[in-house]
């Protein structure tokens, strides 16, 4: 049975929590009771927070292809304005 880490949003408290495979996220903070936990998986596990409780934890599916492009849309990639290319240049 995995130890899972999570991460609250709002109150920035950090706990682990051992949880079969299976087991639904959690979602409401133990500590402040406010459902922003972010549940963390270590380096380069594929999950994708984006800010307003919406996850993606298969980082090969369809759903994240069109996220990962409107982000990058929106983020301006390949544009003028492009923060990436700037700091990569
Ligand atoms: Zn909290």
């Amino acid at each position: 049975m995995p130890t899972y880490e999570y991460h609250c949003e709002a109150c920035e408290y950090t706990f682990e929590e051992l949880q079969p495979i299976t087991a639904e996220p959690l979602r409401d903070c133990p500590k402040c009771h406010q459902p922003r936990l972010r549940r963390l998986f270590g380096t380069g596990a594929g999950l994708i927070f984006k800010g307003s409780g919406f996850y993606i934890t298969d980082y090969r599916s369809e759903s994240y292809k069109a996220a990962a492009k409107k982000e990058l849309e929106q983020a301006g990639c390949g544009s003028d304005n492009c923060k990436c290319k700037n700091e990569s240049d």
